[in-house]
């Protein structure tokens, strides 16, 4: 027995070489790889869009006649890449511009099949300067266009969809009616880039895919190899290097944490803070050069949902490993606890099973993706058309589903954060609390206790559920009365802005990216909008608080400095008052890191929880009425 880094030294150093020998391994993984484009890769990309016959690819479409069946996107992709077929690219970079280039032409060449040509669009001034003195007419338009068949058809369509308005329309001049008929089709071809050629929301997607399926190399040759390598070396080394602590009294040891330059922002920290906040950033925008680390899970993913992976599975294997993990540190950091030992295995079993698990599993049986625990508005696009509908085609449990996640909102959350204050979800159930508790514990010393902060959090947070809750009542009233704006304001616009710097930067990027830097808790505090309505509730109608025996605190600070919330919980208790506040999430470090018992978080009868401050007289410990 004895200090936590003199037990089992041998077995440390090797767990933490091992450790760093598959943690690089990952990082060089990144790079590993070379690229070449074939049709089996476009084909792959592409399928899972488009029902498409391999052999179309063989058949040729003459440049200047428009065919009479719409030809699959990725028929006429195969024909652009042809230069590039079977060119070797040693760098993703390169590679990615390349496809980006392809994608370009690809959708020059749909317009020229859906789109509008300029002798067309000369026949149709023709022929309203002629006949209709200038007056725009839908079907004499409709009559200038060539081709035959369905294609010929659905241009048709588009004609009539965005120059419909115009009917009717006289205009002075020849030059008055060619300029409204350009502005008005350009807006045809951004619809037509949009709907049969490469959107600007897919590119991501296809993007993505079509680098993992052009990989080939070593990665691709060896992947479960470079699975078990990578995850296998790491996962190995992090728990024999965490186990020996097993070896030492139970109890918290933070002795030289401000020493340590990973855990007091020196430069591993910043290291590792730079390496998670590019990790967020390449995952979130640009997916398409993580697909080494995607293809690494591909037979996992096959072999556990019978799908190929994207990078979201890889985000969720990794999150959950990183919990998994880190949660083994936890049990053997806090075993003297009973309450931290139950309230991380809860957090474990939550992540494995509710948030990875049963989700995969769903999809993998051809049912909505779901995470039975993940709740409104931190689900935020739970009421979104595309969610709902889903729900609604999935019969049964799809109406449970809907049903159930309605039910977590306004029965759960209020029922068990009266029971229990807001430590029943963050602390015991939520995805974004267990990384925050497990990966994120040796970083909650690093959160910011000022006032000021406390006022930032409380501005952020609840501009962020007020942003959250107008955009899903705006969501549901464009779904209901099928149209797409709310009070002039376009919800799809409302919805990219939040998905972006909510949901992807702040969430992501800053939310995890900044543990090193900021504590553990950054997302938590700063921007989660459930957790804001779960602390109005905790606030105002509980049976949770933390009590305070004042005439034991030494004023050691240890509970301020590790409460990951920032809360300056020695304020309170050298006041002998009980800690209500909305932001604290019942993790109970404050409790085990005090050396005098002072505190202790309790579930009992709301009133008076706020208790009265004691004052410490000369002759007498007296409670101020
Ligand atoms: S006050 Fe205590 S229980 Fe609440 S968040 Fe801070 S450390 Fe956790
Ligand atoms: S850790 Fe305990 S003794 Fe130290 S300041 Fe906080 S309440 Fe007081």
């Amino acid at each position: 027995m004895g200090n936590h880094k003199e037990t089992y030294p041998l077995i440390r150093h090797l767990g933490l070489l091992l450790f760093l020998a598959g943690f690089g391994l990952f990082i060089g993984i990144f790079f590993l790889s070379d690229y070449r484009l074939t049709e089996e890769a476009l084909q792959e990309a592409f399928s899972y869009k488009e029902e498409v016959a391999p052999m179309a690819v063989s058949q040729t479409l003459p440049d200047d006649t428009r065919p009479a069946t719409p030809p699959p996107l990725y028929w006429l992709m195969v024909k652009e890449a042809e230069p590039m077929m079977g060119e070797t690219y040693n760098w993703n970079f390169s590679f990615v511009d390349r496809l980006n280039d392809l994608f370009e032409r690809t959708n020059e060449r749909v317009l020229a099949i859906y789109g509008l040509s300029d002798d067309e669009i000369e026949k149709i001034i023709e022929v309203s300067r002629l006949e209709t003195n200038l007056e725009y007419n839908t079907t004499l338009a409709l009559a200038q266009l060539e081709g035959e068949g369905q294609l010929l058809e659905e241009r048709q369509q588009l004609l009539r969809d965005y120059t419909g308005w115009m009917e009717g329309r006289t205009y002075e001049t020849s030059e008055a009616l060619e300029q409204e008929l350009r502005s008005t089709l350009e807006g045809l071809e951004m619809g037509i880039t949009e709907g049969e050629g490469i959107s600007s929301y897919s590119a991501k997607g296809y993007l993505t895919s079509l680098v993992k399926y052009s990989t080939i190399g070593w990665i691709a040759n060896y992947t479960w190899l470079f699975f078990w390598l990578a995850f296998g070396l790491s996962t190995a080394g992090a728990l024999m290097y965490i186990l020996p602590g097993l070896g030492t009294v139970a109890g918290i040891k933070h002795n030289n944490i401000f020493f340590s330059s990973l855990k007091n922002r020196g430069w591993l920290g910043v290291l590792l803070g730079t390496f998670l906040i590019l990790f967020y950033i390449i995952l979130y925008f640009y997916p398409y050069y993580m697909t080494n680390w995607i293809l690494l899970v591909e037979p996992f993913c096959y072999w556990m949902t019978g799908n190929p992976a994207s990078e979201f599975f890889l985000y969720g294997f990794l999150y959950t490993l990183a919990v998994l993990v880190m949660g083994v540190r936890m049990l053997i950091k806090y075993r003297h606890s009973n309450y931290h030992k139950i309230r991380t295995a809860s957090l474990m079993f939550f992540q494995l099973a509710f948030a990875f698990i049963i989700p995969e599993i769903l999809v993998a049986l051809n049912k909505p993706y779901f995470d039975f625990k993940n709740i409104w508005p931190l689900n935020y696009d739970f009421f979104f058309d595309y969610r709902l509908d889903e729900f609604l085609a999935n019969g049964t449990l799809g109406l449970f589903m809907l049903g159930w996640g309605i039910a977590l909102i306004i029965i759960a959350v209020p029922l068990f954060t009266y029971l229990y204050g807001k430590r029943w979800y963050c602390s015991w159930v939520c995805g974004c609390g267990a990384l925050a508790e497990n990966l994120g514990d040796p970083f909650r010393q690093l959160s910011n206790k000022s006032v000021e902060a406390w006022n930032v959090e409380r501005a952020l947070v609840h501009s962020v559920l007020v942003f959250a809750v107008g955009m899903t009542i705006a969501v549901l009233y464009t779904y209901f009365t099928a149209s797409s704006e709310f009070l002039g304001i376009s919800t799809y616009t409302l919805r990219e802005i939040y998905g972006f710097a909510i949901g992807a930067v702040f969430a992501g990027v800053v939310g995890t990216g900044f543990y090193p830097l900021m504590g553990n808790r950054v997302w938590c505090r700063y921007g989660c909008p459930l957790a804001a309505y779960i602390g109005i509730i905790q606030r105002f109608r509980s049976r949770f608080r933390i009590t305070t025996n004042g005439g034991q605190c030494i004023s050691c600070g240890n509970c301020s400095t590790y409460c990951e919330m920032g809360i300056d919980v020695r304020w309170y208790a050298q006041r002998g008052q009980n800690v209500v506040r909305a932001s604290c999430v019942g993790c109970g470090i404050c409790a085990s890191v005090c050396p005098r018992g002072v505190l202790k978080l309790e579930n009992k009868d709301p009133k008076g929880r706020f208790g009265n401050p004691i004052l410490i007289g000369n002759e007498h410990v007296s409670v101020i009425e």
